[in-house]
């Protein structure tokens, strides 16, 4: 882990201090994050960061993870998407399950924490703890990582009986939430540019890393990271490539992996196997949770990075590319708008005809191209790194465990 004093060369040394003086309001505080999972996907992928900058700046945060067969994470996908607004069924008897594991966890998990963070829906019953005996002084934060604006209603009102027990909730964007009984924060997600995914590498680096997976690197590469999740939608990625491919020589890399909270992704990754038929210049990487240096290099090796996501949470992947300086194709879904503005910092699509158009556009213009990453990593610079992030959940925990007037600082 870097140590907090590595981050003024990117943010100055005055962000900094500030961070330290807001981390002092919480001495004595124990922050308790829980998730489902500890790899996979871009709640993880912030936790273990934001976690050990916490504690660098000697904040007591803590991260525990709940406890769930796959039956469980089937349902939570479901859950997941119909969140999303895709239309799944989910019955009574899953929706019962979901509780009987929620109340497993309960028993189990040991809610330590002055402020208690629960991530996603997976973990979200475990509020039912705030009834029990010795639990009044605890503060209990939902953060809330999908776009729920368009969410299926019958699983929202299931969720909200819980959401609306919380103390309060957060949110990605405003556009991303629902009218709620309980107070609503919003705070954007972040990269680290200090970590393995995001430091600067040596071209050799890239190079052997690149070689290492059989990409040629004096070949045009249009490029998308994501899990194997259909709304990731990796074969219309596919789609587009062929298209591109009619008018440029080009290769296509598609790096994911699996969550150990998605069941659904060694089908979908089976899919796109299939979909590739074969193709040499296809290079389809199933790469195991602990590929940071692997996607750092991937991305900075691609001629243009694409996010054809159909519905997306924040998409961190896009800030991970746009920190790069690497221009992004991307839809324009859930957090995608806020971290590229058409035209300035990328370019949004919504089609596989519209995406593949705007890849040809940039494989044939590389100053145009270049310049779009210039634009992007300057956005991602002043909105989407840790430093902000921390500092905002800093904010909230006091908000949330001290009288209104001990935030502003
Ligand atoms: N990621 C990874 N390995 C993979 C695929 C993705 O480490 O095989 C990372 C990716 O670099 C990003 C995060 O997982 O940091 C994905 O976050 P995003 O918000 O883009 O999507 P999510 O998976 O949370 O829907």
């Amino acid at each position: 882990m870097n140590s907090i004093n590595d981050y003024s060369e990117v943010v100055g040394a005055e962000t900094i201090n500030e961070l330290r003086t807001i981390a002092a309001h919480l001495e004595g505080k124990i922050i308790q994050n829980i998730n489902s999972t500890s790899v996979g996907g871009g709640v993880a992928e912030i936790l273990s960061r934001i976690i050990p900058l916490l504690k660098e700046l000697n904040v007591d945060a803590r991260w525990d993870l709940i406890k769930g067969g796959e039956k469980f994470f089937e349902i939570t996908k479901k859950i997941h998407n119909s969140l999303h607004g895709i239309d799944v069924s989910i019955s009574d008897e899953e929706l019962d399950h979901f509780l009987k594991i929620t109340d497993d966890n309960l028993k189990e998990i040991v809610l330590n924490g002055n402020v208690i963070f629960i991530h996603d829906p997976q973990p979200i019953g475990l509020i039912k703890a705030k009834k029990m005996p010795g639990m009044e002084e605890k503060k209990f934060i939902w953060r809330c990582h999908i776009d729920i604006s368009s969410a299926n209603l019958k699983i929202l009102n299931f969720l909200k009986k819980f959401i609306e027990m919380y103390d309060m909730s957060v949110f990605s964007s405003p556009l991303f939430s629902k009218k709620l009984k309980i107070p609503q924060v919003l705070i954007s997600p972040s990269i680290d540019p200090l970590s393995e995914k995001n430091k600067e590498l040596e071209k050799d680096e890239i190079l052997n890393i690149i070689e290492k997976f059989g990409i040629d690197p004096e070949k045009k590469t249009m490029t998308q990271i994501s899990r194997f999740d259909r709304l990731k939608d990796p074969l219309g990625v596919i789609d587009v490539y062929r298209l591109v491919k009619k008018y440029i020589a080009c290769q296509l890399i598609l790096a994911g992996g699996t969550a150990n909270d998605d069941p659904e992704s060694s089908q979908v990754y089976r899919e796109v196997i299939e979909k590739a038929n074969g193709d040499k210049d296809i290079h389809i990487l199933n790469l195991p949770p602990t590929s940071n240096i692997e996607i750092n290099a991937i991305q900075r090796a691609s001629t243009v990075i694409v996010q054809k996501s159909l519905k997306e949470g924040f998409g961190l992947t896009v800030s991970e590319s746009l920190w790069k300086g690497k221009p992004v194709v991307a839809s324009a879904v859930g957090g995608i708008p806020l971290q590229i503005t058409h035209k300035y910092s990328g370019l949004l699509s919504r089609t596989i005809e519209g995406t593949a158009f705007y890849v040809k556009q940039l494989l044939q213009n590389p100053g145009y191209a270049a310049n779009l990453g210039k634009n992007g990593k300057e956005h991602v610079k002043n909105n989407f790194l840790i430093t902000r992030h921390v500092k905002d959940y800093m904010l909230l925990f006091l908000k949330t465990g001290y009288k209104e007037d001990t935030i502003f600082l």
